[in-house]
């Protein structure tokens, strides 16, 4: 996957890349799709949502430029597979997903992977994580109609949110906002079709008490 698919599309960021061999993305598919797991394509996973193709992912963390002492938000955890490679990249990892079902099985793959130090939420990811902000860097993993003024108020000095913006059928282009002091600064990226952002959490928490997942 790192050599044929990324390396070969211009991904040069070896850290990106080792990070991403170093995560077994089997572990983050449906089992009947673990064969075709390292296929250079989106996945399908539980509650509609997908798991993003690999170079989509190489794409995001080159622009995010994340350095291992780095902070990180993720908004959409999904399967949990780019918060994994965050973690072998960052710091710290935080990540938030508005569907309950989703979010549990992230922490049970984070858990089997040994990427358990990533902190895991049910929520809605628009509001960012005010706790425990400012990030160095914040990653939104589904396409919001305009970069989100909450997620830019958590990002640190200095700090990147790299975002797919558009509608959820329409043309969505990635994008990086720079944060310099009171100022940002954007830069187009490139075409890409991600699921939408949605507003509000779906489903409910596991009944068990302690599911891994951090409280809101
Ligand atoms: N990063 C994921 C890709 C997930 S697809 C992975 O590596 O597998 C995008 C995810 O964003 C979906 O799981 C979707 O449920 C979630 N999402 C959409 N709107 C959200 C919101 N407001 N807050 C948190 N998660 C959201």
């Amino acid at each position: 996957m790192v050599d044929e698919g990324l390396r070969a599309r211009g991904v040069s960021d070896d850290r990106v890349l080792a990070a991403m061999s170093a995560v077994p993305r089997e572990r983050f598919v449906p089992v009947d799709l673990a064969e075709v797991a390292y296929d250079d394509r989106p996945l399908p996973i539980a509650a509609d949502q997908t798991i993003s193709q690999p170079y989509v992912v190489a794409l995001m963390l080159e622009a995010a430029q994340v350095g291992p002492e780095d902070r990180v938000l993720e908004v959409g955890t999904g399967s949990g597979y780019a918060a994994a490679v965050l973690d072998e990249l960052a710091g710290e990892v935080w990540t938030v997903e508005r569907h309950a079902a989703l979010a549990a099985s992230a922490v049970v793959a984070l858990r089997a992977t040994q990427h358990d130090r990533v902190h895991v939420r049910w929520a809605d990811g628009t509001l960012g994580w005010v706790e425990d902000a400012p990030f160095d860097v914040i990653l939104v993993t589904a396409a919001a109609p305009e970069v989100p003024t909450e997620l830019v108020d958590q990002l640190a000095d200095g700090g990147r949110l790299v975002l797919p913006v558009g509608r959820p059928d329409g043309p969505q282009e990635l994008v990086l906002v720079r944060r310099t002091g009171a100022t940002t600064r954007q830069e187009r990226l490139g075409p890409v079709q991600f699921v939408p952002l949605l507003a509000g959490r779906a489903g409910e928490a596991a009944a068990e008490p302690r599911n891994g997942l951090e409280p809101q």
